[in-house]
């Protein structure tokens, strides 16, 4: 198991990155990995403050998640050596500093300036073109900084997104389960229910996250670190990635133009939850409550496109059980569930 050592999450906590530093044993070089979007608001504070604190600083600004940028990071580890690699950023920042990170053994520190996937706290990377269409292990952070000041000024998008992400547990979990009974795969209750509970608590808060208050954003933020500790818990994204997720990641193969992650996620939730005769209308009008896509159209996704996807989703990562079993579901089961669901009309 390998956990996070300190989660920092508040007002105004980037000025206290150096002393964190410090705190964790870091010495001599850090390297930032950032983008230019947050480059004033997230990378110059955190910079100031490792300067402060002694440290020589290095930022590389990354564009997009490919694994030649990946490539690119590793390159300037070698040359610099820094003692921990930190992202400052998005989605993107994030996994390309912890892949890489990872892949040369140096500790990764997270800093996110929006709260859009929990990939923010977890040991998972999810990058298009890698030979993998799906999220794999890399590293869990050693640290966790989150500014809720910045991430409330992210756009709302992006937050709803996160929540979808973790509304999805509601169906991830009971996949694992089933998995267990049907396959007797390894299931553990204490990551399980971590997981699930981050999901209850986010559809509780429904509101409250959606007025972008302080207490809302520190909510998501919280569910989406629950959820990155309950997969280092777990030694896999099981616990938080079921046939929600392989749908998501199919729209991803089969969309022109896909969606945010947590978007179709939240999207394939209702559908999975459908499929598990499990409350899909709940996970509907939570998802409605906090402003998050719910069907098709929501999505700016063909009806095609996603009949498509929820075909093919099974072969996605064929080690990994869900509801929609080994053979997956035909064009007409696909239609139906989509259908019964308001998903397409
Ligand atoms: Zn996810």
């Amino acid at each position: 198991m390998q956990l996070p050592r300190e989660v920092i999450v508040g007002k105004g906590v980037l000025s206290r990155v150096g002393e964190t530093c410090r705190r964790l044993g870091f010495s001599g070089s850090i390297l930032i990995v950032t983008d230019s979007n947050v480059q004033s608001i997230g990378a110059a504070p955190v910079g100031e403050s490792l300067k402060n604190s002694g440290f020589k600083v290095q930022k590389m600004l990354v564009k997009s998640s490919s694994i030649p940028q990946v490539r690119e990071v590793e390159r300037e580890i070698e040359k610099l050596k820094p003692s921990v690699v930190m992202a400052v950023g998005g989605g993107s920042d994030i996994d390309i500093a912890k892949l890489s990170s990872a892949n040369k053994g140096i500790p990764f520190l997270s800093i996110p300036t929006a709260a859009s996937h929990d990939g923010i706290a977890s040991p998972v990377v999810s990058m298009k073109g890698h030979r993998k269409p799906y999220s794999f292990m890399a590293q869990s952070p050693i640290a966790i900084i989150a500014d809720v000041g910045i991430i409330a000024h992210a756009p709302f998008r992006l937050l709803a997104s996160g929540c979808s992400d973790v509304v999805g547990k509601y169906t991830s979990v009971r996949d694992w389960k089933l998995a267990h009974r049907i396959k007797n795969e390894y299931y553990g209750d204490y990551a399980a229910d971590l997981a699930l509970m981050s999901a209850r608590l986010v559809m509780r808060n429904a509101r409250i996250v959606k007025s972008m208050s302080e207490t809302g954003i520190r909510t998501i933020v919280e569910a989406l670190v629950s959820c990155g500790v309950a997969m280092s818990i777990a030694g896999s994204s099981r616990p938080c990635s079921g046939a929600e997720h392989l749908f998501g990641h199919a729209l991803d193969v089969t969309a022109p133009h896909p969606a945010l992650h947590g978007e179709q996620v939240g999207v394939g939730t209702i559908m999975c939850a459908h499929l598990h005769g499990a409350n899909w209308e709940l996970i509907r009008d939570v998802l409605q409550r906090i402003g998050a896509p719910t069907n098709a159209r929501e999505l700016g996704i063909e009806s095609k496109y996603l009949i498509k996807a929820l075909t093919i989703a099974h072969k996605i990562r064929p080690d990994r059980y869900t509801i929609l079993g080994e053979k997956g579901l035909t064009r007409k089961a696909a239609e139906r569930v989509a259908k019964a669901t308001g998903v397409i009309e």
